[in-house]
């Protein structure tokens, strides 16, 4: 058995090599970051549950014909996943108004505040680039700076709508609303192919409680508002997660 190597330790999961050379192994921390990791915590518990809701989010979209990097959780922090390149793009898909699309653009001509129903989903490109703050961009800057092609944005693109409306069913059926979220892709290595890489949990989406609005993802440490552990773990259980790792973890 070969020992594994860290490859790179990110702001919530670290990569590591993986048993075959196609293959890795990401780790989830209970690290929370926010405002470009100007705002941390260790929120105990996090990493177990982001694990456990992707892993659940990535084999539904599997399921339907999405493509993705996930094969398969290795246990309580880990999961085996596909090799593949990171294309530098945050994909950002928008709902309901929030977050940075209100501070930005809310005025006399666009008139939107938190909580505006959206005519139809934005989706939004910024460059996954810390250094310069992840700033936006248009899918023209990233055709002009070679950083995908424009075939490789179609099928992105293509992805990204199914898996909105694929999630938006998911979640409206336990009580939630997604107002928005965010995506990476990835080309596998090989065939080069555009499949959905990263993770897919709370950490990286905003999630209301459809009744009282009550906010249940990441929001809750932006905004200092307390019980982000327990508000991941209500959407564990409503999707009908195996939470026992957690209290294993919290006994131990
Ligand atoms: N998001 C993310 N990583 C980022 C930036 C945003 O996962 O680096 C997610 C965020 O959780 C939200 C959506 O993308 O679900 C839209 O975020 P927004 O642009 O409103 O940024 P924020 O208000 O979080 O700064």
């Amino acid at each position: 058995m070969t020992l594994r190597k860290q490859l790179y330790d990110g702001k919530a999961k670290t990569i590591f090599t993986g048993p075959g050379d196609d293959t890795l192994i990401q780790y989830f921390k209970d690290d929370a970051t926010a405002y470009n990791a100007q705002k941390h915590a260790i929120l105990a518990g996090k990493g177990i549950l982001n694990n456990l809701i992707s892993e659940h989010i990535m084999l539904y979209l599997k399921d339907q014909g999405i493509p993705t990097h996930f094969i398969e959780r290795m246990n309580e922090r880990e999961q085996l996943i596909r090799k593949v390149s990171i294309i530098p793009l945050e994909v950002v898909v928008r709902n309901i108004a929030a977050g940075s699309l209100v501070k930005r653009l809310a005025g006399d001509h666009i008139r939107i505040s938190l909580g505006t129903v959206l005519d139809q989903p934005l989706v939004e490109y910024y460059l996954k680039e810390d250094a310069l703050n992840d700033p936006i961009m248009a899918s023209d800057h990233a055709l002009a700076f070679g950083l995908a092609t424009g075939e490789e944005l179609d099928t992105i693109v293509e992805h990204t709508l199914t898996i909105n409306t694929l999630m938006q069913g998911m979640f409206k059926s336990v009580g939630i609303t997604l107002v928005d979220f965010k995506l990476e892709f990835g080309r596998l290595e090989g065939s080069n192919a555009i499949v959905l890489a990263d993770e897919i949990s709370p950490d990286n989406c905003r999630l209301w409680d459809i009744e009282t609005g009550d906010k249940k993802d990441k929001d809750r440490f932006r905004e200092d508002l307390g019980g982000l552990v327990e508000a991941y773990r209500d959407i564990a259980n409503r999707l009908g997660l195996d939470c026992s790792a957690l209290d294993q973890e919290r006994k131990d």
